[in-house]
């Protein structure tokens, strides 16, 4: 559905900022608490936190992250999600956010509607509230959803703690996230509250630009990762696309974005097979050793993946890199 009317009376231009400010509260519904823990004041007044506090912002751009063909609802969805993902990736419980809002004054409000609907189910279904924001005007046929969430963690649990000789664990199945996965996700919150209660658990993050980027991120100077490629979780949609793109399966799992798994690490003394048992009894969602942490053997080897079986160096270049011009 496109996000645009040519009627301005079924537009925002048939609102004023403080009728729609109106309109959106209604639709977050029990998403929106009252003032002063939500929408309605200059601030919103949050309660203390006795555990460190996590922030973290994402957008959805209109023609970059959702277009035309893409259901409202889903794309107000994705833009919660995102940042859910992002507090899952530390081990965190997401609390509230606030939304800002920059958009031409041709956007329907049918599609608004449904996108802030869809928006405020999200928020519920994962006790997260949206406390306050703003609204811009951008030129006709723009629109830009800018989320700004915040949680709190138990742990500390950085991409930074990993440590020689860590087991590299990935969650789900990567690559070909661009034919559903990247509307369609569940964000990896349980799992990883349950990660951060594990002791044996080092490091984590959230893979959103690629495994081949990604993990690299999480390498100290003088270490590589060590990957078992037939244990990598290549996702059904990497191998159709493949089927098509002219590029194996593999090189989609470890190069395309948007994957919204956890890549974790455990330490090389304890107890996989464990760690792997409680894993089974508490979620379906599958859960892979994919290599280990290595001192590297020569320079070009420093913060790269490494194929275990032949020592080549995995996929360099790979992964979504922002801003650069990849045609
Ligand atoms: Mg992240």
């Amino acid at each position: 559905m496109s996000p645009f009317t040519d009627n301005p009376a079924e537009s925002l231009a048939a609102l004023g900022e403080v009728e729609l400010i109106s309109r959106i509260r209604d639709w977050l519904g029990a998403a929106n608490p009252p003032a002063p823990a939500g929408i309605g004041d200059d601030c919103a007044v949050l309660p203390d936190s006795p555990v460190p506090n996590l922030v973290t912002v994402d957008p959805v751009v209109y023609g970059r992250h959702f277009d035309d063909a893409t259901p409202p609802a889903l794309a107000g969805a994705k833009l919660i999600k995102r940042n859910l993902s992002d507090i899952a990736a530390m081990g965190g419980q997401p609390t509230s956010g606030v939304l800002a809002l920059a958009a031409g004054s041709n956007v329907s409000l049918v599609w608004l509607e449904a996108f802030i609907r869809g928006l405020a189910g999200t928020c519920i279904e994962f006790s997260t509230t949206i406390v306050g924001g703003d609204i811009a005007e951008l030129p006709a046929g723009q629109f830009v959803g800018t989320l700004t969430l915040l949680g709190h963690a138990e742990r500390k649990l950085l991409r930074t703690g990993t440590q020689l000789g860590d087991r590299i664990l990935v969650t789900g199945a990567l690559g070909g996230s661009i034919a559903s996965k990247h509307l369609d996700f569940t964000p990896r919150i349980a799992e990883g509250l349950w990660l951060a209660g594990r002791s044996e658990v080092t490091a984590m993050m959230d893979l959103t630009d690629g495994l081949a980027k990604d993990l690299p991120a999480m390498l100290t100077a003088g270490t590589c990762a060590m990957l078992e490629t037939a244990s990598i979780p290549i996702a059904p949609a990497a191998e159709d696309l493949a089927t098509h793109s002219g590029k194996p399966a593999a090189e989609h799992a470890f190069c395309d974005g948007e994957d919204y798994e956890l890549l974790f690490m455990v330490k090389g003394d304890a107890n996989l097979d464990a760690l792997l048992a409680d894993w089974i009894e508490t979620f379906t969602t599958p859960l892979c050793c994919i290599g280990k942490i290595d001192t590297v053997k020569q320079a070009s080897q420093n913060r790269r993946l490494i194929n275990t079986a032949s020592g080549e160096l995995l996929y360099p270049d790979g992964g979504y890199q922002h801003l650069k011009r990849h045609d």
